[in-house]
């Protein structure tokens, strides 16, 4: 609206923030180093000698900061790194954030790191290695202007968030219970940069149907397709979608049978679901478990469930939201929040109540695909929002 804009008179910028901000403006080329670093050592989520070396690597940067490593050992994945600092006064705040990536070793052969214009590109640099830079930066920025931390901080660092962090989630939720607030270092939403105050909720489902064989050509009557009898249950499921009120359902995968003349013994879909509310839960998952076979010679089993409950846009959010804007207007920039389908390790945090505020890392675009990049200009003031919020979340 031109009106209103033209009638607009900006703030002055404080003077706290504007030197922060020229502080990180000033390490912006160390900053880039670190994140360059992070992203040529690869780190996909299944190996875990690779996540293994990266995780070691962190620790040892955080420790040369002052902080005091824990390693969570895990059986299947990467170690997962705590690191705890300690601080004048209060309850910690929890940095949050994953050196997993969903590429596998030697992408980066294909897809190195590289400057292009103002962008950084490599295999996760936006999600999220550009994040976990961001919280180095920022806590050594507290400690150049105040010496010690203004109160304690908590990083975590997850081995397994893109494969469902299912070796860190209960260390995650402990964390998160003894700190007063949560910060989650994902990408931010969108070019604009804005933080996420809502994620939806993430399911998971497989459906097996158990058929029976015959011989398509000599006893086509004596079978019971596996096959048929999934093409109908999907068109039920897909009944199940209600976009307006933000519940998604996807078969994503499907297989079954074994050769074209042979009556499906088996078929399996696995599915996807999303939800905006926590009560949608309950009433989803009766769905699924309720469905009942056409062919009454098939049987259905059905596994899985809601992996992680929405981040719901609730007070305590709210409240991490009105202070992040309003540290972003110290220096005229107006930051925004966005609600996003994906949902993060945020999603186990605001689940159990404790203020959570996402989208706190890079800003970019591309994650999990080939042109994953950071738009360098972005991270100084990115990390003056963090520093920013460390003291006042
Ligand atoms: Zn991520």
């Amino acid at each position: 609206m031109p009106v209103r804009q033209s009638n607009q008179i900006q703030p002055p910028s404080d003077p706290v923030g504007r030197d922060r901000l020229r502080y990180f403006e000033a390490r912006r080329p160390a900053l880039l180093e670190t994140i360059r670093e992070f992203v040529e050592i690869e780190s996909p989520s299944d190996n875990k000698p690779a996540a293994d070396r990266m995780g070691a690597h962190l620790a040892s940067k955080f420790q040369t900061r002052g902080g005091r490593v824990r390693i969570h050992r895990a059986g299947d994945f990467g170690d997962n790194v705590q690191i705890d600092f300690p601080g004048r006064a209060g309850k910690p705040v929890l940095l949050l954030g994953h050196f997993d990536t969903v590429y596998p070793l030697g992408t980066l052969a294909s897809m190195p790191c590289r400057v292009h214009g103002d962008h950084l590109h490599g295999p996760g640099v936006l999600d999220m290695k550009s994040g976990v830079a961001l919280m180095l930066f920022a806590i050594e920025g507290l400690q150049a202007w105040h010496g010690q931390l203004p109160r304690p901080v908590t990083v975590f660092l997850v081995s397994d968030e893109e494969v469902g962090s299912s070796s860190s989630r209960r260390i995650t939720e402990d964390l998160a219970r003894q700190s007063g607030a949560v910060l989650v270092l994902e990408p931010a939403a969108g070019v604009r940069g804005a933080v996420k105050t809502a994620r939806k909720g993430v399911g998971d489902y497989t459906l097996t149907i158990k058929g029976v064989a015959a011989h398509a050509g000599l006893d086509p009557g004596k079978g019971h397709s596996a096959i048929l009898e999934l093409a109908r249950q999907i068109a039920v499921v897909a009944k199940f979608n209600h976009l307006p009120s933000g519940v998604s359902v996807n078969p994503g995968v499907i297989r079954g049978g074994t050769r074209t003349n042979v009556v499906a013994a088996e078929a399996v879909v696995e599915i996807d679901v999303r939800i905006r509310s926590a009560k949608q839960a309950v009433g989803l998952d009766r769905k699924m478990r309720s469905l009942t076979p056409f062919d009454r010679h098939c049987q259905l089993a059905i596994e899985g469930g809601i992996n992680r409950m929405p981040m719901e846009r609730n007070p305590g959010v709210a409240a991490l939201y009105k202070k992040a804007k309003a540290l972003a207007r110290q220096i005229q920039w107006r930051l925004e929040e966005a609600a996003v389908g994906g949902g993060s390790d945020g999603n186990f945090t605001a689940a159990i109540g404790i203020p959570t505020l996402d989208g706190m890392g890079g800003v970019g675009q591309g994650a999990h695909a080939l042109h994953e990049h950071i738009v360098i200009a972005e991270l100084p003031r990115r990390a003056m929002l963090l520093a920013g919020m460390i003291e006042r979340a």
